[in-house]
């Protein structure tokens, strides 16, 4: 019998799967929905094998049962473990995603990889990158950085004596193994690094890419040798040349004082003044209890960089305009005073450069699909666009780790300080290229299970007895195979329905859920989603309830729906509010709505129950007549306060008395004083920032709301907030629901109809369209060895494994930290199991599987040579923005800092060559962690700028809770196009460029992005004609700065620039906010606040004074 027989025609995976919710309407008005899958499942006809099942390598062979017939359930039941099937040897097992270095060889599901096809297992290497072989030729780089001066370059700031790096205390030779650049070579230009000699690598292998800062203090001992690495473990580096500078003339500063006219998405309102903050005295505390993870990701070998010698050679850049320096030198760093240093700075050219990394990743992964049949590769960066081929892991895009190969050992974790953690993505929605998760029905029995942990099906159960049974990959234990599932195994072990099963060949799929998987043992009905629009005097003059009003008549008929489905099983009700509630009965039946007002909201109740939820299409004119009313009905209202609380109560209640999960439209905008349950006071205090009290700014100001949401999370009951403020409405406070709830909340502050309703209008499309799973429970199942033990994300938990939502939907990412509970071994790895069981928008219940091995190490070197620093600064935002719920900012900023000091000084001590210890070290996959970790540390949760508020803080800490790793990317350190630079004739983007204002030329036009915002940057000597072409105006001064759209003009740039940011705006989960800024403006100062490698006006550190700062960290960590 051949497992490599084509298409197996009967079931059970012989048809195409019953639509799925594909989401298949059309899209909504002109908007294209980007992330919203609009393919059905496919049929899962089993893989097209196209070549040869290759032998198991290791373990007997053992010939096929001859017997068609499943074997008897026979009796016999054997305790869990190994003992319970001593007849056959261990090796006997072949099931499973191979080990590391063995390529899974069979052919994908449904996609033939490579044409033609005999086993192919080098091609297939190939593809791998990071599974090369050792390099032949390692470059290490290196930099001294003599004379380089951390901290304030300010003439008034203290000298930062003792910071100084001067020339004379920097030890050329290192170790011998570097050569060092001579001074002779001659001052290289900017970009010209590539001509520098390099370095030879200490051990055949070794170091790629390092970046290292010259020692400062005399008499530092250099730390003992790196202990036990490997030489030929390391990827090849390959010196590819750095792209030249962008050398625009600097801008000269500016201090832009008044508030700006225009805010940014989540700025609210001008502040005052922000408080000096500076980074002083920043303790080596101890680590960050709980940390112990994740390394970064692994990037193909980069070009290694070179840090120019300061004072001898290389551009000298003058301090920056206006601000002070972040970390301010003396007093803090215990040096003594000493005449200031010259004003040297390290040249920006020669520190790892973001983009430089992203576009090499781009340039070595976009290329090839990422295959996952190999356990621990490290995926592509999220800024590369790439295919996945799922072969029996999770693609990257439900699953990405902080490292893909983990210390085997509890104490090289603790060593390492790198956070083991995983950043999950349950729905995540996929190119249409890729096919989403097949949906597997086990019959009435339901999924097949381990019958002790629970594990779902999955690649790496091994089936043993001729088939019979299955060891458990999670727990050992050995399950019965229920008579409906046997299968043979053919001469290698495997079932030979190995491809045609998804749960046995991939990594990521669906079993449809039996009754015993719902609450109260009753299939749910189909979700409803319940409008309830805020009338109060604002609302109603801003336009803002006529506008939800006219848009919900049409957006009614885009409800999601499963894929076959003519429409939308999901009901839909409506309420207003102010200080008292209107329900609406919109029965088909009549002839006009019906209005019943609840004013005692001090008992919520629901006082209609028929005709409350109605199906669309059935009550369309009833529900438009409604719609058509109520701007009417409330046009001339007086009230102005509003209640809360009540208006979820009432949704809660609702639904419960439909018997039903759901979503909750809430269109909201003051902060709710009016007497009723949940009432809030204005508690906000700017003062409190920067003391030990700002923890309350975050903190909700009663528990009512969490209370409330424990309510709402156990109906399926989620919660999607809008927020329109006009002032400080406590986001800290009413966002408690919405995000234990799994819900979304969307903030315009100051919302005008003319500016801000199509921002608006495409949030709103999108969120009430996007595919959303109800009444989730999530759980990951671990191998022996680790397990989960902390969880962040928008979601509610009643015990300590299980992460119950309300709702979930594409767009959320549930973040999972693990630590060791035994020991690992490398030859087993180490498996998760992420299962998501949830209600699907048609009522039916599901569980989406999600599986992926990972490779576990006994050298630290391969830790860090397997870490995905996106990932790992996605993990560590999160933790920081949960922790300054309860610790001072300040405290929380250190322990980023000491953190990652500590996993860089554990690189440095064990696995990087010995040399000179005043060279800072940089793994090759962390050499961008000091510029990320700096723009966490700068951002508004940890050091607000003055323009903003409390509400903001609250706003952007819950947001990136949820974010994915691609967000959280162009979150903190935000994409910069030049957009004058851009080919018209092209469909590509410009080459971006890095974050710093000494980039950017006044001749040119820009765009920054960061998922929230999209700023136009204009300078001041723009080409009159680009100007014309792109904003219509004949000059720059005519160009106006309240301009929210950019003109639809018929002119190649115009249309350019239009397509990048609709392209962009496709990319993202929200809708940008786009401004348009002048050079010189007011404006450009909430612009520069995302030029993240400068100086910020918060006190945020410049890349180059904060990597000076890392490095002496480390230092003093290694001494
Ligand atoms: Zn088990």
């Amino acid at each position: 019998m051949s497992v490599n027989q084509q298409a197996h025609t009967g079931p059970p995976y012989g048809q195409p799967q019953p639509g799925y919710p594909g989401f298949q309407q059309p899209a909504y008005g002109a908007q294209t929905l980007p992330a919203v899958p609009q393919s059905q499942y496919g049929a899962y006809n089993g893989p097209v094998p196209g070549y040869q099942q290759p032998v198991p390598p290791q373990g007997s062979l053992r010939a096929p049962p001859t017997s068609g017939a499943p074997p008897p359930a026979s009796g016999a039941s054997h305790p869990s473990g190994h003992l319970a099937y001593s007849q056959f040897e261990h090796g006997d097992v072949q099931n499973g995603i191979p080990a590391s270095a063995a390529p899974m060889q069979r052919p994908p599901a449904s996609q033939p990889f490579l044409p033609g096809s005999a086993p192919t297992p080098v091609s297939q290497i190939s593809t791998f990158q990071q599974y090369g072989p050792p390099p032949a030729s390692v470059q290490q780089l290196r930099n001294h950085m003599a004379g380089m001066t951390i901290g304030s370059t300010a003439a008034s700031a203290p000298p930062p004596a003792g910071l100084g790096y001067v020339s004379g205390s920097f030890s050329a030779t290192g170790s011998g193994l570097h050569t060092p650049y001579s001074a002779s070579q001659g001052p290289p230009a900017a970009g010209v690094s590539e001509a520098l000699p390099l370095a030879q690598p200490p051990f055949p292998g070794h170091t790629v890419s390092t970046q290292r800062l010259p020692a400062q203090a005399p008499g530092f001992t250099p730390p003992p040798p790196s202990a036990g690495v490997g030489p030929s473990s390391y990827p090849p580096s390959t010196a590819a040349p750095r792209p030249p500078a962008m050398a625009g003339p600097a801008l000269p500063g500016q201090t832009v004082a008044g508030p700006p006219s225009s805010q940014p998405n989540h700025v609210s309102s001008p502040p005052p003044p922000p408080p000096p903050s500076t980074m002083a005295g920043l303790h080596p505390g101890p680590p960050i209890s709980g940390l112990h993870g994740p390394p970064p990701p692994t990037h193909p070998p980069q070009p290694g960089y070179q840090m120019q010698q300061n004072g001898s050679f290389g551009q000298m850049r003058g301090p920056q305009p206006n601000y002070g320096g972040a970390y301010p030198g003396p007093p803090n760093y215990g040096s003594p005073p000493g005449p200031p240093p010259p004003p040297k700075r390290l040249d920006p050219d020669s520190i790892p450069s973001p983009i430089q990394v992203i576009e090499d990743d781009r340039n070595n992964r976009g290329s090839e699909p990422f295959v996952t049949g190999v356990r621990g590769q490290v995926p592509p960066l999220v800024t590369t666009n790439f295919l996945v081929k799922d072969q029996g892991n999770a693609s990257p895009r439900y699953i990405r780790c902080t490292s893909y190969n983990i210390p085997c050992t509890s104490d090289m974790a603790k060593q390492s300080q790198v956070p083991l953690a995983a950043v999950i993505k349950p729905l995540a929605a996929l190119p249409p290229e890729e096919a989403l998760p097949y949906l597997v029905d086990h019959g009435e029995s339901g999924p097949v299970r381990c019958n002790r942990c629970k594990a779902y099906m999955c690649p790496f159960m091994q089936f043993i007895e001729g088939g019979r049974r299955f060891q458990c990959c999670f727990c050992s234990c050995v399950t019965e195979v229920p008579p409906h599932y046997f299968q043979h195994l053919d001469h290698t072990g495997k079932r030979v329905d190995f491809y045609d099963r998804p749960e046995l060949s991939l990594g990521s799929y669906e079993f449809l859920a039996t009754v015993d998987y719902c609450k109260n043992n009753k299939f749910p009905s189909p979700p409803a989603f319940i409008f309830m629009i805020d009338v109060s005097y604002n609302a109603v003059k801003s336009g803002l309830v006529r506008l939800i009003c006219e848009e919900l008549k049409s957006l009614l008929d885009y409800l999601p729906r499963e894929g076959n489905m003519e429409e939308s099983a999901i009901r839909v009700g409506f309420v207003t509010y102010n200080k008292v509630l209107h329900f609406y009965n919109v029965k088909s039946s009549l002839a006009q709505p019906q209005m019943m007002v609840v004013s005692d909201v001090a008992d919520m109740f629901v006082p209609l129950l028929d005709g409350f939820l109605v199906n669309v299409s059935e009550s369309r004119t009833v529900i438009a007549s409604l719609l058509d009313q109520i701007p009417e009905m409330f046009a001339d209202t007086r009230e102005t306060e509003t209640v809360f609380a009540p208006v979820i109560q009432a949704g809660l209640e609702a639904l419960k008395a439909a018997e039903c999960a759901g979503k909750l439209f809430i269109f909201h905008t003051s902060l709710p004083i009016a007497e009723a349950p949940g009432k809030l006071k204005n508690r906000d205090d700017r003062k409190l920032i920067n003391t030990d009290k700002e923890k309350t700014l975050f903190q909700p100001q009663t528990s009512f709301y969490n209370n409330l949401a424990k309510d709402c999370v156990a109906q399926g009951c989620c919660v999607d907030l809008f927020l329109f403020p006009n002032q400080y409405l406590d986001v800290a406070t009413l966002g408690v629901v919405p995000y234990q709830t799994g819900g979304s909340i969307y903030k315009y502050a100051y919302f005008q109809l003319e500016t801000d309703q199509y921002r608006f209008l495409n949030d709103l499309r999108r969120d009430v369209q996007k595919e959303v799973g109800f009444d989730a429970v999530m759980r990951v199942r671990t191998s022996t060895g680790i397990r989960a033990t902390d969880f962040f994300g928008a979601f509610y938990m009643s015990n300590t494994t299980d992460v119950e939502m309300a709702g979930l939907d594409c767009d959320k990412t549930i973040t999972v930290e693990f630590k060791h509970d035994d020991k690992l071994s490398e030859d087993s790895g180490a498996l998760l199991q992420c299962a998501l069981l949830y209600t699907s928008c048609a009522g039916q219940r599901r569980l989406r599987i999600h599986n992926l091995s990972l490779n576990c190490c006994t050298q630290l070197a391969d830790l860090y040579r397997n870490c995905e620093t996106d990932t790992l600064i996605n993990y560590l935002a999160k933790y920081a923005y949960r922790g300054v719920l309860s610790s001072p900012v300040k405290t929380v900023r250190d322990s980023l800092i000491n953190q990652c000091a500590q996993i860089l000084a554990c690189y440095r001590k064990n696995c990087a060559s010995p040399s000179s210890a005043g060279q800072l070290i940089l793994p090759e996959c962390m050499k961008l962690l000091p510029v990320y970790l700096n723009c966490v540390l700068k951002s508004d949760v940890l050091q607000p700028g003055p323009e903003v508020t409390t509400d903001d803080r609250a706003y952007i800490r819950q947001l990136v809770t949820s974010m994915d790793v691609a967000e959280t990317n162009v979150f903190f350190y935000p994409r910069l196009l030049p957009l004058t630079k851009a080919d018209v004739d092209s469909d590509s983007l410009p080459a971006a460029i890095r974050n710093s204002e000494e980039r950017l030329s006044k001749g040119d036009i820009y765009l920054l992005e960061n998922g929230l915002n999209i700023f136009v940057w204009v300078g001041v000597s723009v080409q009159q004609g680009l100007i014309q072409n792109l904003f219509g105006v004949s000059s720059f001064s005519q160009i106006s700065n309240a301009l929210s759209t950019l003109p639809v003009l018929e002119n190649p740039f115009s249309k350019k620039v239009r397509s990048i940011v609709d392209m962009l705006q496709g990319q993202r989960s929200r809708y940008m906010k786009l401004i348009v800024v002048k050079q010189e403006d007011k404006l450009e100062m909430l612009f520069r606040h995302f030029l993240v490698e400068d100086k910020s006006l918060s006190g945020g550190a410049s890349y180059v004074d904060f990597l000076c700062h890392m490095h002496k960290e480390i230092r003093q960590l290694l001494s």
